[in-house]
């Protein structure tokens, strides 16, 4: 089958390479109809990601089964799906706690495309093999588009995270986010919008990030970083900033939760703890789990009004794809 393959910096191509078949009972094959870029995928198209080389390319995608194992019961052929981008086994202790992240059962940060664990293929491919397939994969529903709800594999559960348990525990809450590139960042200002938070502000960001933001609804504040803005008892670092991590972590009220999704990769990026200390404030870093989430963000967009496809700045078609990736900007959707 054709395989879209990570070359070098700037460089994709497809690769000949041999068809997954199902290893067991509980697996499923799917074929991968929209595939959407990740914020990271960016970084290591541009070679700013340690990669090894040739990369399996792409983790999230929404795809129609092709075959599933004799024990599957969730999911039957022709159904159309949407595939985490890491996989968990559903029945471990984390996997019960929801921490499906860091399921017992699998090698350390086991995904789909990426080069930081065990690589179990990339969803740019005619197939892609999901073991655990009745506890990894998540119908999507007749009437949402494949194409809008492409990055539910993991960057619109990894912006639900940032708001959406936050403002079920503060409903109503007022909510900053401290922007830079990730398109992530605009996926929690639409969930927020969509869960009522009081009002979404955002600081920071690219310019055409801050126009998407507006567009779904945030208040735009400065686009340079201030020492803090606020207090908010809500906010959300997707800065990947120095400056905008140490200003969502000042603008959080006293005993508020602040929420970073940005990667920093010097082990010495400081963080101003002792304001943090004084006030009480609960600071999660982390990557997202993101199969618990992906029904709830689902019924955001059943119900709630949420339009992720907003946050989709290119669109190519399957043939294109080495090109496209390849020059890509932000939130690129590929089809066929
Ligand atoms: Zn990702
Ligand atoms: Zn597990």
């Amino acid at each position: 089958m054709r395989q879209l393959t990570f070359i070098e910096a700037n460089t994709l191509e497809w690769r000949d390479v041999p068809e997954p078949a199902l290893a067991g009972d509980g697996e499923a094959l799917v074929r991968p109809l929209a595939v959407a870029t990740c914020d990271l995928d960016k970084m290591i198209v541009r070679g700013l990601v340690p990669a090894e080389e040739p990369l399996p390319f792409g983790h999230e995608c929404v795809a129609e089964v092709t075959e599933v194992g004799d024990s599957v019961t969730s999911v039957k052929s022709g159904d159309i799906v949407s595939v985490p981008f890491q996989i968990s086994c559903g029945e471990c202790d984390r996997c019960m706690r929801g921490q499906t992240g860091n399921c017992e059962r699998v090698e350390r940060m086991a995904t789909y495309g990426l080069p930081i664990g065990t690589n179990y293929g990339g969803f740019l491919s005619d197939t892609a093999r999901v073991p655990f397939a009745d506890a990894m994969l998540v119908p999507v529903p007749d009437g949402i588009d494949p194409a809008a709800v492409a990055s539910l594999s993991d960057n619109i559960p990894d912006g639900w995270r940032t708001v959406g348990p936050q403002l079920a525990e503060n409903p109503g809450a007022a909510v900053l986010i401290c922007a830079g590139a990730a398109t992530i960042g605009l996926y929690a200002v639409g969930i927020a919008v969509a869960l009522g938070a009081d009002r979404v502000d955002v600081v920071g960001g690219k310019s055409w990030l801050r126009k998407q933001a507006a567009e779904l609804g945030a208040n735009l504040l400065d686009e340079e970083f201030p020492k803090r803005v606020g207090p908010y008892p809500i906010t959300v670092d997707a800065s990947s900033d120095v400056d905008g991590l140490a200003c969502a972590l000042r603008s959080t009220e006293p005993d508020g939760i602040c929420t970073s999704i940005g990667i920093y990769f010097d082990e010495t990026t400081p963080v101003p703890l002792l304001e943090m200390y004084t006030k009480g404030i609960r600071f999660h870093t982390g990557r997202v789990h993101a199969r618990p989430a992906m029904p709830e963000v689902l019924g955001l967009v059943r119900e709630k009004g949420f339009r992720p496809e907003l946050v989709t700045s290119e669109t190519a078609t399957w043939d294109d794809a080495a090109e496209a990736v390849a020059g890509h900007r932000a939130k690129l959707v590929i089809t066929r």
